[in-house]
């Protein structure tokens, strides 16, 4: 989770919405300092800043190291990825991973009153409902999962799986980006961990019961549309179509993550390049890859690998006048995004798999309403369920992916249009502030769980039950 100090384009979204809810409310935000120490104290640093208390809990670095590097993005990271060839799984990670939740619950155990909702957010932390409950909390807890849940085929080969479960069982409501990983769960349930589901996704694990519902993240439509507005005819992005000289400009924006599926955009630029020569001296891409979790092995190796890819692709097609792939590795300020993302004529977020993707939605938010750019999108990006008038691509497909890329800078005014406006009416609709308001209101109990179902406490399974195998 987010640390209030957190700056720059980032702290727009998320971190945004979730302080603006608890400014609404009055509340606790509980975090990682972003410090290590040894031996470090039991009791978090707590301050106040308007009606929010912030408590921030510093780590023993070995723990950290586990937690973060270890568990939770050497082993959860790839395998909700689908990427098992990735997926390193070591006990004594396993076991940090459940060290630094117990802390935290330890920790935050004293800040917690009866009544308290408690909001937990992604996969660094899914067993601290467990801790919790030990510990004697018996408040409603909830849980977001940012990333893609993996279906049961994929989700089985991790060790831990059924304590995983388990644990997600000791939350009142588990949250996922789509339709596609809330079915992968619930089969999971029913059929590996003899769970029974009833209506409105209430599942019942051994003796808890809980609900599983789609909750599919949005931005901060109207920030991004005002910094899009203001961003025209600024002097960056009048530098920015100085440079273009002409040219039509394809953007990407992707942290450096071998899930954003980098290495094959660069190679459909390419294609794109050799295949249809026509198109060579009229476009230029700019991929905008800040380093991300530089201390794990795989990004490294990433890292090189794109470095020789666009090198490659320059070294082969460049003219004295024209760089056909730009690649920084550097964080932008959201009006420097804005400015870049509405004087793209393609946007192109082509991940191998995303819980999401916000890029994808920043990017429609950015448009021009009278001359829109185009996404290509992947369809294994979680907002390729809601965002259909974009032009949808397998990224396992990098001459397909060329294809598309041709034939969306060919795309009439008219077809770009109406492509857009069924899109912005999604980014409109399901914004940041919405999905954190039906989350909490989901959570709470103001208007039930779903369809009138009373919240999940140890109640035994009903008798029309489906029950799984086993
Ligand atoms: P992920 O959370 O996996 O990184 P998302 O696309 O859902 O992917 O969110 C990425 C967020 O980070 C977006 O809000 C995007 O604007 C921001 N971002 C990505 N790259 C940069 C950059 N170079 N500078 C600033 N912000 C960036």
């Amino acid at each position: 989770m987010a640390s209030p100090k957190e700056r720059g384009a980032k702290a727009g979204g998320l971190a945004v919405a979730l302080r603006e809810a608890l400014n609404k409310r009055g509340g606790l935000w509980f975090g990682w300092s972003g410090e290590t120490q040894v031996d470090p104290p039991s009791e978090p640093k707590v301050f106040r800043s308007g009606k929010v208390t912030y408590a921030l809990q510093t780590l023993d670095p070995e723990d950290q190291r586990a937690h973060y590097a270890g568990y939770a993005n050497g082993t959860l990271w790839p395998l909700c990825h689908y990427r098992l060839g990735l997926l390193n799984f070591r006990r004594t990670d396993w076991e940090g991973y459940r060290r630094v939740n117990a802390t935290f619950a330890r920790a935050l155990m004293p800040l917690l009153k009866p009544d308290d909702i408690v909001w937990v957010h992604d996969y660094h932390f899914i067993p601290l409902a467990s801790e919790l409950r030990a510990l004697g909390f018996e408040g409603r807890i909830g849980y977001f999962h940012h990333i893609p849940f993996p279906t049961p085929e994929v989700f089985l080969t991790l060790p831990s799986h059924a304590a995983l479960v388990r644990d997600l069982s000791r939350y009142d409501l588990v949250g996922l980006q789509t339709e596609h990983d809330v079915r992968a769960l619930l089969t999971y349930v029913s059929s590996e961990a003899r769970g029974w589901i009833a209506p409105g996704g209430v599942v019942g694990l051994r003796d808890r019961r809980f609900r599983i519902a789609t909750y599919p993240i949005g931005i901060d439509a109207d920030a991004f549309v005002h910094d899009a507005e203001a961003a025209a005819g600024s002097e960056e992005e009048e530098r920015l179509k100085a440079s273009l000289a002409g040219r039509a400009l394809a953007v990407g924006v992707d942290r450096l993550d071998y899930s954003k599926g980098l290495p094959n955009k660069f190679a459909a630029f390419g294609e794109l390049l050799k295949s249809h020569p026509e198109r060579r001296s009229t476009v230029t891409m700019m991929q905008v890859a800040p380093l991300s979790r530089s201390e794990v092995t795989e990004y490294q190796a990433l890292r090189r690998e794109l470095e020789e890819l666009a090198g490659a692709i320059n070294g082969e097609y460049a003219e004295f006048d024209w760089v056909p792939l730009r690649y920084l590795n550097r964080p932008f300020q959201r009006a420097t995004l804005a400015a870049i993302y509405r004087t793209a004529r393609l946007g192109v977020v082509t991940p191998l798999r995303d819980g999401m993707n916000l890029v994808a939605k920043e990017y429609v938010a950015a448009q021009n309403p009278e001359d829109p750019g185009v996404l290509v999108l992947s369809r294994f990006a979680g907002a390729a369920d809601e965002l259909s008038g974009s032009v949808i691509v397998n990224p396992y497909d990098v001459e397909g992916m060329a294809d598309a890329l041709n034939s969306a800078l060919s795309m009439t005014l008219g077809e770009r249009k109406d492509r857009w406006r069924a899109n912005m009416e999604k980014v409109t609709r399901n914004t940041i502030h919405r999905w954190c308001e039906t989350f909490i209101t989901d959570l709470s109990g103001v208007d039930g769980y779903g369809a009138g179902v009373e919240p999940a406490r140890s109640l035994p399974a009903p008798k029309k039950a489906t029950r799984g195998r086993n």
